[in-house]
């Protein structure tokens, strides 16, 4: 059969790194994005995972953090802490301040929604894949906390993700919609692939809205773990799939979205993982780190594969 179009649900570490792999194969995919974490920064939009995924896209990610383009200079945020002692919470780099400038001019200046906004920056940058930002309206990621409630930001990067957590939710998803767009290409897309992005502050927020949602119950499912045993390759997805009622491994992955009504086809999962899986899902076990491009391709390949039997099945 011809190559499946594969709708993929993005985070920006985890997926993003799957991303690199399935750019290198020339795959047929489109991407939406969790748009949970965004925020004003000094005036200017910042849209954190749909950058990563447009910079890994365009070639020009930084791939030791995930964040910001590679090579990328600091001397404004350096001008602005230093000379100007003003905080800037953030640490964004020369180049990427432009392109977040860039589209908050688009949007601010030329009325684009950001989606519109994200489509042009995507040509610009050369991108041949579909971006799409989860909604255009403000989903925003509230961490209840011990501290009391905050900003995913605030709680992960100011305060070292150390206050105890007793919630997750989305703020503004019950009034969200999706940008049109990308629903009728999730409509139309073959399968869907969960990549191996957090799922309580990445994909939760997508799933939120509640077109997305929909269009994702109607098509077959492929899950990327992004948990190894009883932990997360990295970051706070344990201690967030606990407070909201969920083991961190790859049965509570599993029951997690089938919570959003979500029943995944296959579990794509790593091959050291010693959790038992859910009986009644197909399991696939392969080396699923990705340090380097070539273990981003080399996994992408095996997602591929998946991808076509499941779509052809
Ligand atoms: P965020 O927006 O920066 O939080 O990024 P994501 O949600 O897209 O990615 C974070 C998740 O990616 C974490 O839960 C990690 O466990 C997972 N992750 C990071 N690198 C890898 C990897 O190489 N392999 C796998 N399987 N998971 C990874």
């Amino acid at each position: 059969m011809s190559e499946p179009r594969v709708g993929v649900l993005s985070g920006g570490t985890g997926t993003p790194k799957l991303l690199r792999g399935l750019r290198e194969l020339d795959a047929n995919f489109f991407v939406i994005v969790n748009t949970g974490e965004d925020r004003e920064v000094l005036g200017l939009y910042v849209s954190p995972d749909v950058d990563t995924v447009l910079y890994t896209l365009a070639g020009i990610i930084n791939d030791e953090t995930w964040y910001g383009v590679r090579g990328d200079t600091f001397r404004g945020h350096e001008f602005l802490e230093e000379e100007l002692d003003v905080d800037e919470l953030l640490r964004i780099g020369d180049v990427d301040r432009a392109f977040k400038q860039y589209r908050t001019y688009l949007m601010e200046r030329k009325g684009m929604s950001l989606s519109e906004a994200v489509d042009e920056l995507r040509r610009r940058l050369g991108i041949k894949w579909k971006v799409y930002p989860m909604t255009d309206d403000r989903v925003v990621t509230i961490i209840v906390t011990d501290e009391g409630e905050m900003h995913f930001h605030e709680f992960w990067v100011e305060k070292r993700g150390q206050p105890a957590v007793k919630d997750v939710r989305y703020e503004g998803a019950e009034e969200a919609s999706a940008p049109p767009k990308a629903v009728d290409d999730l409509l139309r897309a073959d399968v869907v692939l969960i990549g191996p992005s957090n799922p309580v502050t990445s994909i939760g927020p997508i799933l939120s809205v509640s077109d997305i949602r929909h269009a994702v119950r109607e098509k077959p499912v492929v899950l990327v773990s992004p948990f190894i045993g009883n932990e997360p390759v990295s970051g706070p997805a344990g201690k967030l799939m606990r407070a909201v009622g969920f083991e961190p491994n790859v049965r509570g992955l599993v029951e997690y979205y089938r919570g959003w009504g979500i029943d995944p086809d296959v579990l794509i999962m790593d091959e050291r993982d010693d959790v038992e899986p859910p009986g009644d899902v197909e399991v696939v076990r392969t080396d699923t780190i990705m340090k380097t491009e070539e273990d981003s391709i080399r996994l992408a390949k095996e997602v591929m594969s998946v991808l076509r039997e499941v779509a052809g099945s």
